[in-house]
């Protein structure tokens, strides 16, 4: 049975060693513009999955003994950091949040029609809703003023309160 195993077990060895060795070679990286954010991420994420690859087969080469310890660790952690860097780049782009939608403008209090309720600019002489008069009326000349008006603007007496 050795006869037989034997052999096979060397070819795999050989196949996989001379695969990591073409690897880097056979990846090209991937040029793109900032446009084209999509395929940057899934180019990134295919050398995030290509990296792990190596470095397990590094592992793998160096329990097996194909390795000598000193070239073992240094093209390991070259893998490591690389893919760290990749990791960084493909979680440092997240989706940008969406401004919150800007909701209906606070009425303004004291400014809205006696009868209905509807709120109404300081100009308005009636409601816009219910047509009621919003006007005030000048208790010293009789003169019209806003609903929102602080002084009579006839006389200068003052309307608040
Ligand atoms: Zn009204
Ligand atoms: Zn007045």
């Amino acid at each position: 049975m050795d006869t037989i195993i034997a052999p096979i077990i060397l070819f795999l060895i050989f196949t996989g060693a001379a695969y990591y060795v073409l690897e880097p070679f056979l990846a090209q990286p991937v040029m793109a513009t900032e446009n084209d954010r999509e395929t940057v991420g899934t180019a990134l994420e295919l050398r995030k999955i290509s990296l792990y690859k190596q470095i397990r087969e590094t592992e793998f080469e160096h329990e097996i003994g194909m390795t000598d310890q000193e070239d073992f660790e240094r093209t390991r952690k070259e893998l490591v950091v690389e893919a760290a860097g990749v990791l960084q780049t493909l979680e440092g782009s997240p989706a940008e949040p969406k401004p919150a939608a800007p909701g209906p403008p606070p009425p303004v209090p004291g400014l809205s029609c006696p009868d209905c309720g509807t709120p109404a600019g300081p100009e308005a002489r009636f409601c816009a809703d219910c047509g009621a008069a919003l006007g005030k009326v000048c208790p010293q000349c009789g003169g019209q003023a806003g609903l929102g008006d602080r002084f009579c603007s006839t006389c200068g007496r003052g309307l608040v309160g």
